[in-house]
């Protein structure tokens, strides 16, 4: 008889977005003349880039004849692609790492989910509040998030990122073991610039804790003091895992490929505290065992994305994204609601008008706009009062779902 993993039965079965979908389908079947538009899942509209396409069709033929043929690559990544990645994100911006510091991954949610097993199942973990829901839910499932009390997991800190903190959370009163950092953030869409980033790295070096850093929206920030990546302040190497995808960076979130940087200075602590263990190797042993690399094929579209005109390409698609977010923005600032991010990273976080719940202004402005939102409840209780907007639709349906936003709203006519 096997037993089960119970930790998996503490999980809630409704998936936030699969609860979405049903009042959307429920909404449709009602409305069937109602043209549903979505601003709510983060997924990417807009097709991948010509100079990752053609890369793609040559790997293709590449993977066609006898010659050029490729099988199993090396779990940790093609050197070509590795080589592109410290060229471009890092000596770019003044940060040199090994080769070897560098995993290639499908995507950046397969190693935020799996990162935990490299580390003992009873460290404390801190988490924004809201939250990309991976971080909490892969921690459930080993039991390190201890079990659920009045909709808070009794082993996490979590640390509340609302208004009235200007979206930067305050550092724990106590030690955490490891924390979770999303920045440019999803879902709220802010960001932290780099003195307050400096502030967890300070954190983490006199508290001896593990930063998790995703960084996968990098790509969206704008002003010149926000870091791109963790390694940009003094002493990250020594505390921080980032990780970074091409998924909104480029469109691959159909293509999967992303990457893992574990600098060889970050360690974890034996029991007993006496030896000091590089994880850099633990993770490469755990990836050698349980993954056999990404397609040959999606690292030489991700390696495309480093010419110049795979830059340039993907430059034009996330500043088309970015001119939706300004278009949302502006649009609802002038209908009085209280807006934040959108600036530097392609979602907006919007207070509910009148103190409405999230759920319930998601419903109000799907029967009175038909268009949908991502309540901010789903991501923790401190999302609770807002609602996410993504800018990552199509031009036309952003425009449109303002206008009807300010028809509903009665402000249409000003
Ligand atoms: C979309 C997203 C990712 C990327 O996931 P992939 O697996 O690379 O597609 C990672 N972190 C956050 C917070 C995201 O929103």
């Amino acid at each position: 008889m096997a037993l089960v993993n119970e930790h998996f039965l503490k999980l809630s079965d409704n998936y936030l977005f699969a609860d979405i979908a049903k009042k959307v389908n429920a909404f449709k079947v009602s409305h069937p003349q109602t043209r549903v538009i979505s601003l709510g899942i983060g997924d990417v509209t807009q097709p991948l880039c010509p100079a990752v396409v053609s890369a793609m069709h040559k790997a293709v033929d590449e993977m066609a004849s006898g010659d050029t043929f490729r099988g199993y690559g090396p779990e940790h990544g093609y050197d070509f692609l590795r080589d592109a990645i410290l060229k471009n994100d890092y000596v770019a911006r003044g940060i040199h790492l090994d080769k070897d510091e560098i995993f290639i991954n499908d995507g950046a949610k397969s190693d935020t989910g799996n990162i935990g097993e490299i580390v003992r199942w009873d460290n404390s973990i801190g988490v924004t509040d809201p939250v990309y829901p991976v971080y909490i839910d892969s921690n459930v499932m080993c039991g390190r998030a201890g079990v659920l009390e009045n909709g808070k997991w009794s082993n996490v800190n979590y640390l509340p990122c609302t208004a009235e903190n200007n979206f930067s959370p305050e550092l724990p009163d106590h030690r955490v073991d490891m924390i979770y950092l999303c920045y440019p953030n999803n879902p709220t869409g802010t960001v932290l610039r780099k003195e307050e980033l400096k502030k967890w790295i300070d954190y983490a070096l006199k508290n001896d804790t593990l930063i998790l850093f995703d960084a996968a929206y990098e790509a969206y920030i704008q002003d010149e003091d926000i870091p791109h990546s963790i390694y940009e302040i003094k002493g990250a190497k020594k505390v921080a895992i980032e990780f970074r995808s091409y998924s909104k960076t480029a469109g691959f979130t159909g293509v999967r490929c992303g990457y893992t940087v574990i600098p060889k200075e970050v360690t974890a602590v034996t029991l007993d505290g006496k030896k000091r263990i590089q994880l850099n190797p633990l993770w490469n042993r755990r990836q050698c065992t349980k993954f056999n690399g990404t397609s040959y094929i999606s690292q030489r579209a991700a390696e495309a994305i480093y010419s110049a005109e795979g830059k340039a390409q993907v430059r034009e698609t996330v500043a088309y994204y970015m001119g939706n977010a300004r278009i949302m923005y502006k649009s609802l600032k002038q209908l009085g609601l209280e807006v934040f991010g959108g600036e530097n990273a392609p979602y907006l976080w919007v207070k509910t008008p009148g103190n409405s719940s999230s759920w319930k202004f998601f419903e109000d402005l799907l029967y009175s706009a038909g268009v949908v939102c991502t309540p901010g409840v789903g991501f923790g209780p401190s999302g609770e009062g807002y609602i996410r907007f993504t800018a990552f639709g199509n031009r036309e349906d952003c425009e449109e779902a303002m206008t009807r936003i300010k028809h509903w709203m009665g402000r249409d006519k000003e």
